[in-house]
């Protein structure tokens, strides 16, 4: 990205400055015994199906945050034979599971060193998360990385939600940074990659397990390579 002049990084949360996937993941092998239910290979992969599935309906402003939570845990306890309609007891069985979740956030490993580098360059860092306020900043807070992280915007808070390219345009209003000086850095190419740049920011794609399609030209496998990527040699 030689030759463009950045005044600021925007950054995803989940997946990106946080080990969203690893949290799940610890939270259902300590959850998933508490209702009966076997934490195997094959009840954590239908979790991350469901998961996404209803993430997509919030994201599509089709429902309610919480009513994503029911939808997610009513289909996941459905496909496994033991249904239940009653919104007061998913609820109180989603919040076992939050719980744990939230017991279990962490900062990747590399977090912290690229942004401190980033921001000794100069450089501002904000957050722009498909989230609800309440929880993301907590995470942020959680995991150390508040002081750090610079302004957070949230779909919640925005009323737009990745991958609209207008969630980055208002996203950069408020931050008071022309698009076309801000790159956007997320491990997901659909929501925080395409839409960026389609708004007018420069992206880089955050692909940690090395999976993505070919084709992508500003692509890292970990933050490490981020300052290198976007700083003056
Ligand atoms: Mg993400």
């Amino acid at each position: 990205m030689r030759g463009v002049k950045l005044c600021g990084v925007l950054l995803d949360l989940d997946g990106t400055l946080l080990d969203h996937e690893a949290a799940v993941g610890a939270a259902l092998l300590r959850w998933l015994p508490t209702i009966g239910v076997e934490p195997d290979a094959g009840t954590r992969t239908l979790w991350a199906t469901v998961q996404e599935r209803h993430l997509e309906a919030w994201r599509a402003g089709l429902v309610t945050f919480q009513q994503q939570r029911r939808g997610r845990l009513r289909d996941f306890l459905a496909a496994l034979g033991t249904p239940c309609e009653d919104d007061g007891r998913l609820d109180t069985l989603f919040s076992g599971f939050l719980l744990m979740y939230e017991q279990s956030w962490a900062a990747y490993p590399d977090a912290r060193p690229a942004l401190a580098a980033i921001r000794r360059a100069g450089l501002r860092t904000a957050v722009l998360t498909n989230g609800i306020e309440e929880q993301q900043t907590a995470k942020l807070a959680r995991i150390g990385l508040r002081d750090l992280a610079g302004p957070v915007y949230t779909a919640e808070t925005l009323g737009l939600f990745k991958p609209d390219p207008a969630v980055f345009t208002e996203a950069c209003r408020r931050w008071g940074l022309a698009p076309e000086t801000v790159v956007s850095v997320g491990d997901r190419h659909d929501l925080d990659v395409l839409p960026a740049r389609a708004a007018g920011l420069h992206a880089v794609h955050l692909d940690r397990p090395g999976t993505a399609p070919p084709g992508e030209a500003h692509r890292i496998g970990s933050l490490r390579d981020l300052p290198a990527l976007l700083l003056p040699h």
